[in-house]
């Protein structure tokens, strides 16, 4: 379906919960309170939404949370959502601590892709980052995800001061491994607010400096923005989502679910309707109604660059980033 700018929205984000086995300082809080369970939306819910939205041409869906894999039975759920018609992929993103015990079941669940979350090779600031020292899992889970075959994604966000200067060794993973290390600019959402992120301008700056013969790879496609380069001798890519310093949305192509069923159509704004009653009335035609004014309510572009024009005061593992 098309929005009011002409833009095809056919991607859906759903985080399936607000609990996490990390606490990334960017993203949770210590202490921040747990949404009751009967409020989250239960998997019949949420396939209920899925099939409505497919009707609308929504045929992309990304599992998302908070960490998904806490949440039992995630991958019988990507399962059942790659069984509507319609739907033409389903990937998931995760911080990778859980992922090597549950390969096996996203894999006959034919996920089309993992997105793997992950700011630095090394123990110490992975563990000042996260709160724990889960480094060595994350890096087992990726190459046993890079050798079933699946299309494998390390997202990467860096901060000023933190971790800016540890995008060498992660970009590294793309040269032996066939995967794709993407850099994402920090947001000021929730806790991203108190932290300077690393432009990608400056970052493309130094990476070109030591890679001359790096070059944009217009093969590479994914859901969204992220812009694609090959450097010689990488099996992998580099790529690079600029949400601040490229913004990209005349192109944006989704909308979003929360845990416990708010649709939103744009990170930056506290504006959405709440979907879960018309799921539990079971009312389909009341949340086809909802997923399309979602749409037609996306506004033209995010305000980042203007504190006080983001209305949206929740923390990203509430969202689901
Ligand atoms: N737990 C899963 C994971 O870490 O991939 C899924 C949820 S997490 C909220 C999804 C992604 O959002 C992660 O890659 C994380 O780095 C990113 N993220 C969280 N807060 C952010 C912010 N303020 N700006 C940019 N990305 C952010
Ligand atoms: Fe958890 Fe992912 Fe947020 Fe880290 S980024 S706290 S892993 S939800």
């Amino acid at each position: 379906m098309y929005d009011n700018y002409q833009r095809n929205i056919d991607y859906f984000r759903i985080s399936i919960t607000d609990r996490c086995n990390l606490r990334c300082r960017y993203c949770m809080p210590e202490g921040i309170p747990l949404i009751p369970m009967e409020q989250i939306l239960r998997y019949e819910e949420i396939l209920s939404v899925c099939t409505e939205a497919v009707s609308l041409g929504i045929r992309k869906y990304k599992i998302t949370g908070g960490e998904p894999l806490v949440r039992i039975g995630c991958a019988d759920l990507i399962r059942r959502i790659k069984q509507i018609p319609g739907v033409e992929q389903v990937t998931m993103t995760t911080n990778g601590v859980l992922l090597s015990e549950h390969l096996d079941a996203l894999v006959h669940a034919e996920i089309d892709g993992i997105n793997i979350s992950l700011d630095t090779l090394d123990p110490a600031r992975y563990q000042s980052i996260t709160g724990f020292s889960k480094l060595d899992r994350v890096m087992t889970a990726i190459e046993e995800a890079v050798d079933y075959g699946l299309n494998v994604k390390v997202n990467c966000v860096l901060q000023k001061g933190i971790n800016e200067e540890d995008w060498p060794e992660l970009l590294e993973l793309a040269r032996d491994l066939p995967l794709h290390v993407r850099f994402i600019e920090l947001m000021p959402i929730g806790e991203g607010k108190k932290q300077e992120g690393v432009s990608n301008n400056e970052l493309f700056s130094v990476i070109s400096d030591r890679y001359p013969g790096i070059h944009r790879d217009y093969r590479i496609h994914g859901n969204g923005p992220a812009i694609y380069y090959k450097i010689p001798g990488f099996r992998g890519s580099l790529g690079l989502i600029s949400a601040i310093h490229g913004k990209f949305c005349d192109s944006c192509n989704r909308i979003r679910m929360t845990s416990t069923g708010d649709l939103k159509s744009c990170l930056c704004y506290d504006k959405g309707i709440n979907i879960r009653e018309a799921v539990r009335n079971n009312d389909r035609e009341q949340i086809r109604e909802i997923l399309k004014k979602t749409i037609c309510g996306k506004p033209r572009m995010h305000h980042f660059e203007e504190i006080k024009e983001i209305t949206e005061h929740k923390k990203m593992v509430q969202i689901g980033g």
